[in-house]
């Protein structure tokens, strides 16, 4: 490619609207632009790396045995309201009509479209187990689309789904994804964990998200430091390394103080001279009925004064109690509570709640307090040396707290730590929640027919190109992994119009670098185009390798090498160019 007759859109100055270093670099090195909210179009230089990307995931979907389909991504509302997600999901999923008035949606993901051509091609056990995947374009619309390409409402997602006769061949399928997912972000140069996952929305059971390590991550992530537990913070568990459980602890008398205007636990805390660990939290929150709509109905929630709630345990917790949560959680406002509680927020607590009929939920670590300090539902006052007892018990105990640094990891090994991630990869098994919504059946051996179960597979193949340059740039640009760099190559030429042995030899190179089945670019750009704006632009582009041509080297013999990793300039003697290029593309295949 000749950067003369190419879109080199690179642009100086850091836009005012990119919050995190990969949408900089992207909308700076010429790789994408904006068009509205969550919208992007990929110029050339970014579509070669989106392909690369591509590539690298279909070579080994195709490895594993899947096999490639296309469908579309406008879907019919029949087939939604079949699997009872046209009522179920949110605004996320935009609906619209055509001009018959029938509805549709822009998908969002595509069970629903799977299941019903699977329950129409397929009819037997023999056929199965399948695994068909697409590289196709999705629709979301976010509440906040944000980060460019990070969080889009349009984006590429590799969406795969298998379907099987029973369980172990969908545990057999999973296991051969989990592996593939492995060989694809290893391919692509990235510093990943797979991690235990909820399921979410999406239904299903055992679940794994593969994740970027970056500080700019949406997600916490929690991992052991002496076995391979690792775990999203939403579902992580943990034992906290300091417990009050001491079952001995002599039970001192309950006493009532006065605690002024001390509200906050820091402040409790601080004014009766205690660890904040010794207090405990009361949260309150709404319950929802029986379908899981919103009620008036307060929950009271007990936690350890240095825990923090789990909002996703939290709202998850339904089926193990008979108190439902509103999903996502939804905190009381502190009028309703005051006027329910009849005492300010800031000096609640579990007494008198049950007499008040409101249930509640302790964490298991606020469930092994003992002696210790709670609100005591009067203003400016608290209670110390508070324990459990009939009068004061929660309804249920179960764990719904965030795990914390230094946490005992839950297989007893190790302690825990938390990183950020960026997710660029999730893998759930379904069950049978879409087929059987769609009746999606085949013929097993004894000639009964059976709803198969599913799995399925997502990688965000747009995201996994922020998350690349999440972690891989440095204060000049992008620093590709050699996989997925758009040009291995750049041929940076100074002063062609005034020398033509610049202009000629650096051409040679790039008919050379070309038969030599390397991707490169010459930057052949005018005079109007500054040594140093060429150069910019080259470490800007993350261009992994680069000789400069110009008439000052040429004079001398020689060509200058440099490699984007490394702030070492290499000088090459102009006879041995050839076969320093042979050497360099010759390496980097092996
Ligand atoms: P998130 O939690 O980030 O919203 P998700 O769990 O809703 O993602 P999945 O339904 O698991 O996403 O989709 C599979 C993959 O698609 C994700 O792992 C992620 O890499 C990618 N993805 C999801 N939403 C977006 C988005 N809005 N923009 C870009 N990529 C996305
Ligand atoms: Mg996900």
């Amino acid at each position: 490619m000749r950067a003369s007759r190419y879109l080199i859109a690179t642009v100086k100055e850091t836009p005012s609207d990119a919050e995190i270093v990969s949408h900089q670099l992207m909308l700076r090195a010429g790789l994408i632009r904006k068009l509205a909210s969550g919208l992007y179009t990929w110029l050339p230089l970014g579509l070669r790396v989106l392909h690369k990307v591509s590539q690298i995931v279909r070579e080994e979907m195709d490895k594993s045995g899947a096999m490639e389909i296309s469908m579309p991504v406008v879907q019919p509302s029949e087939l939604w309201e079949e699997s009872g997600r046209w009522q179920g999901m949110g605004p996320e999923l935009l609906r619209f009509q055509d001009r018959h008035q029938r509805d549709f949606c822009l998908g969002p993901t595509h069970e629903e479209v799977i299941t019903d051509l699977v329950r129409n091609e397929y009819s037997s056990y023999r056929q199965l187990p399948a695994n068909l995947y697409q590289i196709q374009t999705k629709f979301r619309d976010e509440r906040r689309p944000r980060f460019g390409v990070m969080r889009a409402r349009e984006f590429i997602m590799k969406d795969a789904y298998s379907f099987h006769v029973n369980q172990e061949s969908l545990d057999a399928t999973y296991a051969v994804m989990h592996e593939t997912y492995c060989n694809i972000f290893n391919r692509l140069g990235l510093n990943f964990r797979p991690v235990i996952a909820d399921s979410g929305s999406i239904g299903g059971s055992t679940s794994h998200e593969f994740h970027v390590l970056a500080d700019s991550g949406e997600d916490e992530i929690v991992f052991s430091s002496d076995s391979d537990y690792a775990a999203n913070i939403e579902l992580a568990i943990g034992t906290p390394s300091i417990s009050d459980v001491d079952i001995d602890v002599e039970h001192q008398s309950l006493e009532l103080v006065d605690t002024g205007s001390a509200f906050t636990i820091d402040e409790v805390a601080k004014k009766l001279t205690i660890s904040r660990r010794r207090i405990l939290k009361t949260l309150f929150v709404h319950a929802a009925d029986k379908d899981g709509t919103r009620t008036d109905e307060l929950v009271a929630l007990f936690l350890r004064g240095d825990h923090e709630l789990n909002e996703t345990k939290a709202q998850t917790i339904k089926g193990l109690t008979s108190t439902i949560l509103a999903s996502p959680i939804e905190f009381a406002d502190d009028e309703l509570v005051e006027r329910i509680i009849g005492c300010p927020v800031g000096c609640l607590g579990p007494h008198g709640l049950s007499k008040l009929g409101i249930r509640s939920i302790a964490d298991i670590s606020a469930s092994e307090m003992r002696n210790f300090v709670c609100g005591a539902n009067q203003a400016d006052h608290h209670f110390i040396n508070a324990n459990w007892h009939d009068e004061c018990q929660p309804d249920y105990t179960i764990d719904i707290r965030k795990v914390q640094e230094g946490d005992i990891s839950p297989d007893g090994q190790g302690t825990l730590s938390i990183k950020r991630g960026i997710e660029v990869g999730h893998i759930f098994q379904l069950g049978t929640k879409y087929s059987k919504a769609l009746n999606a059946t085949v013929l097993d051996e004894n000639g009964k027919s059976v709803v198969m179960p599913m799995g399925c597979y997502g990688i965000g193949i747009t995201r996994v190109v922020a998350a690349c340059i999440e972690q891989n740039h440095d204060a000049q640009g992008i620093i590709w992994p050699a996989a997925i760099a758009p040009f291995q190559l750049v041929i940076v030429q100074i002063d062609a119009h005034k020398s033509e042995s610049v202009a000629t030899i650096s051409e040679k190179l790039y008919q050379q670098a070309q038969s030599l089945g390397v991707e490169v670019l010459l930057d052949d750009r005018d005079k109007k185009t500054s040594p140093g704006v060429k150069f910019a632009d080259s470490e800007l582009m993350g261009i992994s390798h680069r000789l400069l041509v110009s008439p000052r080297s040429l004079a001398d013999g020689v060509i200058e090498y440099k490699s984007r990793v490394g702030s070492e300039k290499q000088l090459i003697n102009k006879e041995e160019i050839s076969e320093f290029l042979h050497c360099l593309f010759h390496q980097d295949s092996e």
